[in-house]
């Protein structure tokens, strides 16, 4: 039996949760910060919340004799990652990190690439007046609501709970998605020019390849930094190294 606490909010979290929730060698619990109404329900136990940052995390893997931090995070959650590796290594718990590789543009792409939110704000300025599809999420509006002379198509998995923009038409959905689908999106909307973050993976890169081949500039957010940590880029290599873990697990008292 090996404990292991899966730090979660990523696909790959669902897929390794799923892989091994029902194991009887692990002792699964998956934790979430409890951002979103409806979580994916996956096999494994589920705690929700802040633990409190870093000591509220050490304090979490002692009491609870984890064995193994895995940490599947958002590739933009931007303090989880960090206080995962301190508290790791503070408590000499074996730790990893899940994070999937960055889209990087392809031959006919337009992307202005910018470090946060703010500077993605900052960069429609030059489109304006502007048509922007808005794919950040529902809790990353606010950077927005300076850009008054712009309409909004904003695409979310939950209703935002708060809403500032001025101009704006709300769609809920989750991915995957497909690029004809959002082709027709993009076109029906009279789209100028798309806002992402540069998030990886596959559920929602067809809105990108939508807009290449539309000739739609993609103004991209990059990531935030990470921790220099050992790090994989699948769930099929996490539970790799979960297996090459040895399932008794000598740790110091502190
Ligand atoms: P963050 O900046 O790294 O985290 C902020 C705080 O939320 C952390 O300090 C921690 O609180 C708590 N937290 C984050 N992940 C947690 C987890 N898995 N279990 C328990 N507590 C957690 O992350 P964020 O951008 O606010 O995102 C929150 C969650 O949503 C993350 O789990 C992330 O994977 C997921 N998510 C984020 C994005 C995104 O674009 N940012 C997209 C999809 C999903 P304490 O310090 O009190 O422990």
């Amino acid at each position: 039996m090996i404990r292991v606490l899966l730090l979660g909010g990523s696909s790959e979290a669902s897929a390794i949760a799923r892989s091994v929730g029902d194991r009887p060698d692990y002792d699964l619990t998956v934790s979430y910060a409890g951002r979103t109404r409806e979580r994916v329900t996956t096999p494994g136990r589920v705690r929700v919340g802040g633990f409190g940052g870093i000591d509220g995390l050490a304090a979490y893997l002692r009491e609870h004799r984890i064995d193994l931090l895995v940490d599947a995070t958002h590739p933009f959650a931007a303090h989880m990652p960090h206080h995962a590796a301190s508290a790791a290594r503070h408590c000499q718990v074996a730790h990893l990190r899940v994070c999937r590789p960055a889209w990087t543009p392809q031959p006919g792409d337009r992307w202005h690439v910018v470090r946060d939110l703010e500077h993605a704000a900052d960069a429609l300025r030059a489109f304006a007046p502007v048509r922007v599809f808005l794919t950040t999420g529902r809790q990353e509006l606010a950077p927005f609501a300076r850009v008054d002379d712009a309409w909004f198509l904003v695409r979310a998995i939950e209703e935002p709970s708060e809403q500032p923009l001025a101009n704006v038409s709300i769609v809920l959905a989750r991915g995957p998605f497909a690029e004809p689908d959002e082709r027709a999106l993009l076109v029906e909307h009279r789209i100028d020019v798309i806002v992402s973050k540069n998030s990886g993976g596959h559920a929602a890169e067809a809105k990108l390849a939508a807009a290449r081949s539309l000739g739609l500039p993609v103004v991209m957010v990059a990531r935030p930094p990470g921790p220099d940590v050992p790090t994989v880029e699948t769930a099929e290599e996490a539970l790799a190294w979960m297996e090459r873990q040895p399932r008794r697990v000598q740790r110091s008292a502190g």
